[in-house]
């Protein structure tokens, strides 16, 4: 599972119930430099689940008008997550994913600058569709079960930490239901993956 798009105030909440559940997940982070979300970026670390790069700012339009704005805004997420943390991060997320309306023109250029620079970018294979307008639990939780049971090889389940209370609703049912499938595993995900990615990249 991954969280895009935090910390938030549900952050605390999701670990809590990963701590419980003993299972380790990935959060693709922004900008965020209140003492409550910097406490939650560094917890993120401490229990063990990966922290990527979600950019900085978040907003389209600035960070996708060009491969040096992406870069610039890039660098700040990097930095923000290092200095937190302690640790470098070597993941990232594009917002929106590697292709996008906004990024349309020049994601070959933006895919091919953030590889040249020894980054693994990671899109997902499942949507948890948590971000959809009235998604209730029920909704969010078959999204992701049934993605999950249809894939093929390692899903990677894209779901959103913003405080969306229907989420965390469906959170334990999700992992509930998956864990008594009885093969499927949680994991965090790591510089060795094979992350889905919606463009072949170009070198
Ligand atoms: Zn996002």
């Amino acid at each position: 599972m991954t969280f895009d798009d935090g910390p938030s105030s549900s952050t605390p909440a999701i670990l809590d119930l990963l701590r419980n559940e003993e299972i380790k997940a990935t959060f693709f982070v922004n900008g965020k430099t209140s003492l409550a979300a910097v406490s939650s970026l560094k917890r993120i670390a401490s229990e063990g689940h990966t922290i990527g790069m979600h950019s900085y700012s978040h907003q389209y339009r600035i960070i996708y008008a060009s491969v040096e704005n992406f870069i610039e805004d890039l660098y700040k997420n990097y930095l923000y997550i290092k200095n937190s943390t302690g640790t470098a991060p070597n993941l990232l997320r594009f917002p929106g994913g590697s292709i996008n309306t906004y990024n349309i023109k020049n994601y070959k250029l933006m895919t091919a600058e953030v590889l040249r620079r020894g980054f693994i970018y990671c899109d997902w294979n499942v949507s948890g569709g948590d971000t959809i307008k009235d998604a209730k639990a029920s909704d969010i939780a078959s999204n992701v079960i049934n993605g999950v049971r249809v894939s093929w090889g390692p899903a990677i389940v894209l779901l959103h930490d913003n405080g969306n209370s229907e989420l965390l609703l469906a959170l334990p049912r999700i992992i509930q239901t998956l864990k008594a499938d009885g093969y499927y595993h949680f994991s965090a995900l790591n510089n060795s993956i094979q992350p889905p990615m919606f463009v072949y990249p170009e070198y």
